[in-house]
């Protein structure tokens, strides 16, 4: 079985329009959040990351497992006024309005090569403000792994910069 289908895809949420990717479903099937994590990192490994970013809080579930099977570090991105210590932050622009993420200043050190891994790309914003923050505080951003691509919305665009996958195209 595929990774597509152990993805619930509800109509409508969070609002009318658009198609939710829900991946409760996946993460809950123990052989398929297995195969998954295993997909990321082979895709992963060959790039050599130091270190393993991921945005709140998706970005958990897929990325801290990545990290540990690489046995790199794994750094959180976090909503504003989450992290204790000294933080940096990179405020980008949402359909309505704009959004916020911090990550700690001393979390990288310079020159370490970073992998972003999200549960989802859409637009780009999360992932392009996450590498924007990595680069404040002196990675080498290296690229980005998802395990879902929303291709109709061309994030991949906005990420032109980077090496970018998906495992589950829509
Ligand atoms: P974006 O910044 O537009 O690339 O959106 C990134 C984040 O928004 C993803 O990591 C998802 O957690 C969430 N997201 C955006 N669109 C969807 C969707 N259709 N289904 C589920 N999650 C979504």
């Amino acid at each position: 079985m595929e990774f597509r289908d152990h993805i619930r895809v509800i109509m409508d949420f969070p609002k009318e329009g658009i198609s939710y990717k829900d991946v409760t479903t996946l993460l809950k099937n123990g052989e398929m959040y297995h195969a998954a994590i295993d997909e990321l990192v082979e895709r992963i490994k060959p790039w050599k990351p130091d270190v393993i970013v991921g945005p709140e809080a998706r970005g958990f579930l897929f990325g801290a497992p990545v990290a540990y099977a690489l046995g790199v570090g794994f750094v959180p991105v976090r909503k504003p006024g989450k992290l204790p210590a000294q933080t940096v932050s990179e405020t980008y622009a949402l359909e309505y309005g704009f959004d916020t993420l911090e990550v700690h200043a001393d979390a990288i050190h310079p020159g370490e090569r970073v992998v972003v891994v999200d549960d989802l790309l859409a637009t780009g914003g999360t992932t392009l403000a996450t590498a924007n923050l990595m680069k404040k505080i002196g990675a080498e951003m290296v690229g980005m792994g998802f395990l879902i691509e929303l291709a109709f919305l061309k994030g991949r665009e906005k990420l032109a910069d980077y090496s970018v996958f998906s495992l589950v195209e829509y």
